[in-house]
This record gives C-alpha cells, sequence and structure tokens, in this order.
C-alpha cells in the first residue's frame, strides 16, 4: 500500500511540505497546463478580479492540490481546503464560503463526491456569488439570501465522468493532468534527493524516476525508500545498483508496476485467457472495488500500452505478455 498513488499520513509531513514546489516556475512538468495558468493568473492580477474557477482533473498524485496552492500564492490571496465527502451538510459548506475573503481561492478535493444538496448550494454561490440558504423548517421556513465575497472554487478530481454535468459546466479553466515523462520525474527525483541532504547519482535518479509510475507522489515515496536503504546499507549514495536492488524488495517492477498491478494482470492472463473480461468481475476476482482499478490501476496500465479498453471489457496487450514473460495465446479462430 505504500507504493499506492493515494495520499498517507507521511505526505503531510514536514518533510513533504518543503519538498512541495511553491511557485509556477520550480513546478516540473505539465507544460501546457502551466503554460494557460499562468496567462490566467496574471490577467485575473491585472483586472484585480477573482480568477475563474478551474477544475483539475487526472489520476491521483500528479500534483493537483500542489497547483492549487500555487495558484493562491500567485494569486496572492488565501488558500481554503476541504473535500467533496468532508462537506456532509449545506450548512458545512455555508460556513466556509461566507468565511472566505475578496478573490480567496477554495480548493474541493474529490469535487465529484459532494453530496447532491451541497452541490445546490455551490450552484448559485458559483455563477453570482450569492448563498440561498434556508432557515427554519416547515410553515416558517425562510430563505434568506448572502452575498459572498468574489472567489475561485478550484475543483480536483480523479474522475470526471463522474462529475454532473451542472457542476462540469461552472469551471471556466477545466484542465486535465497528464502522467510525467520519465524525463520530468528525474528532475523531480534529483531535486528531491538535494533537499533531502541525501546525494543521488544521475543514474540512481533514473532509476527511481524510471519506476515511479509516472507519478510525483510516487517518486517522492521511493526516493525517501531508498534513501533508507542507503543511509543503512550503503554510504548514503543513492547508486543506480543501489536503487534497483531497494525497488525490486519493495515490489516494484522495472516498469514501475507494483503486487496489485501484477496481479490484474496475471488474473486476465492466466484465468481469462487475455480478455476481454468486464470490470465487475476483475473487482470480485481481486476483491479491489471497482473504483479503485478505474481510478488508480488502470490509468497507468492504459498509458503504458499494457491493457486496452473494449466495449466487451478489458483485454491484455501484447506488451504485457512480454511483460509478464508468457507467451501471447494464438488469436482463436471462429
Ligand atoms: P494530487 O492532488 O493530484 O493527488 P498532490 O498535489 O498532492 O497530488 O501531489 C502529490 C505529491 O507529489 C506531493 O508530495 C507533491 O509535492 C508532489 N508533486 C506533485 N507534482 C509535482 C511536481 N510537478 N514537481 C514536484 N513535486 C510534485
Amino acid at each position: 500500500p505504500t507504493l499506492r498513488p493515494d495520499p498517507l499520513p507521511e505526505d503531510s509531513s514536514g518533510d513533504d511540505r518543503a519538498l512541495r514546489p511553491q511557485t509556477l516556475d520550480a513546478f516540473i512538468g505539465q507544460a501546457e497546463a502551466r503554460a494557460n495558468l499562468r496567462i490566467f493568473i496574471q490577467s485575473a492580477r491585472q483586472r484585480g478580479e477573482a480568477m475563474d474557477h478551474t477544475l483539475f482533473h487526472g489520476p491521483p498524485g500528479l500534483g493537483k492540490t500542489t497547483l492549487a496552492q500555487i495558484m493562491a500564492r500567485e494569486l496572492g490571496v488565501n488558500f481554503r481546503m476541504t473535500s467533496g465527502p468532508v462537506l456532509a451538510k449545506a450548512g458545512d459548506l455555508a460556513a466556509i464560503l461566507t468565511n472566505l475573503e475578496a478573490r480567496d481561492v477554495l480548493f474541493i478535493d474529490e469535487i465529484h463526491r459532494l453530496n447532491p444538496a451541497v452541490e445546490e448550494v455551490l450552484y448559485p454561490a458559483l455563477e453570482d456569488f450569492e448563498l440561498d440558504l434556508v432557515i427554519g423548517e416547515g410553515p416558517a421556513a425562510r430563505t434568506v439570501r448572502i452575498e459572498l465575497q468574489p472567489f475561485t472554487l478550484v475543483g480536483a478530481t480523479t474522475r470526471m465522468g463522474l462529475l454532473t454535468t451542472p457542476l462540469r459546466d461552472r469551471f471556466g479553466i477545466p484542465t486535465r493532468l497528464q502522467f510525467y515523462t520519465e524525463d520530468e520525474l528525474f528532475e523531480i527525483v534529483s531535486r528531491n534527493a538535494r533537499k533531502l541532504g541525501a546525494p543521488a547519482a544521475a543514474e540512481g535518479a533514473r532509476e527511481i524516476a524510471r519506476r515511479a509510475r509516472g507519478t510525483p507522489r510516487i517518486a517522492g515515496r521511493l526516493l525517501r525508500r531508498v534513501v533508507d536503504f542507503a543511509v543503512v546499507e550503503g554510504d548514503g549514495t543513492i547508486t543506480q545498483e543501489l536503487a534497483d536492488n531497494a525497488l525490486t524488495r519493495l515490489g516494484v517492477d522495472r516498469l514501475g508496476l507494483d503486487g496489485a498491478d501484477r496481479r490484474y494482470l496475471r488474473l486476465i492472463a492466466e484465468h481469462y485467457s487475455g480478455g476481454p473480461v468486464g470490470i465487475e468481475t476483475l473487482s470480485a476476482a481481486l476483491s479491489e472495488s471497482r473504483d479503485a482499478l478505474e481510478e488508480v490501476i488502470e490509468p497507468y496500465l492504459l498509458q503504458q500500452g499494457l491493457i486496452q479498453r473494449t466495449p466487451r471489457g478489458r483485454m491484455l496487450a501484447q506488451r504485457a505478455w512480454a511483460h509478464l514473460g508468457l507467451p501471447m495465446p494464438r488469436p482463436q479462430s471462429d
């Protein structure tokens, strides 16, 4: 589980805060998103207005929260953070919205998991910076309208498809984050190793970058574990050999896949002759939720060309057979 891209407590440790890039210039990768954000931030500053509402979507650990924090800093406003599941009642959201100062950034993580009653309250807030609250119950109930300060909502989601259309339509700046290239992760790992005071040989940093599953959060975790091995079993320097050994012992293979990824691939290979097999079947056989498969495991396997999604289910690609070291079955003639 330390290798999954979902946040863990250690991710919000002091170490992690020190490693988080603080400015758009220090943020590596996502070139297109960054170039656009730079324009929108500067324009909002020059006009003295709140920046348009922004939606970040993409797999966990790619920098959605980090970019939202950077936006607030570069806009020179406060950063407030909450998440879809935490906002249980309309009043929870109202309390946050009425406390915002002009042009603040409000970040809502997992925004696809907002309760519908809370989402209703959000619409007029996003559109007109107004809040319609129902006070009291039954015949005595009445609606009061509260004016809000103009603010910027930054939403983050791993599941764009689960957002309701009206909510999606209220974001002026939808931004998709991509998996990072090996070169980008190499820069991130090298920089973080320096910040952690653990020198990394270029080939050591590259080994970690190659096996980080395209994800900075995983690169950070692998780096911390490799540093542990370097301190205890080496002289503190991250060499390629040391990184390779450490990662192999952590169950991370040459493509950066971990045990859960390989279990997924092997199941389709060994029990379903390579597929197609439906997602519900895979979820039951692996005892993993369908969401976890779709949000965490599959995006990287798809990006790596290891699996394909077809209307009849998931299929292994030739590259997966080669990676598992299994012969690809001949296509059945029927
Ligand atoms: P998300 O919100 O998409 O799940 P986060 O913004 O929390 O991802 O980032 C996960 C981790 O990866 C954090 O520790 C963050 O510091 C690091 N990180 C993300 N993007 C970058 C980047 N471009 N450069 C360096 N570190 C990054």
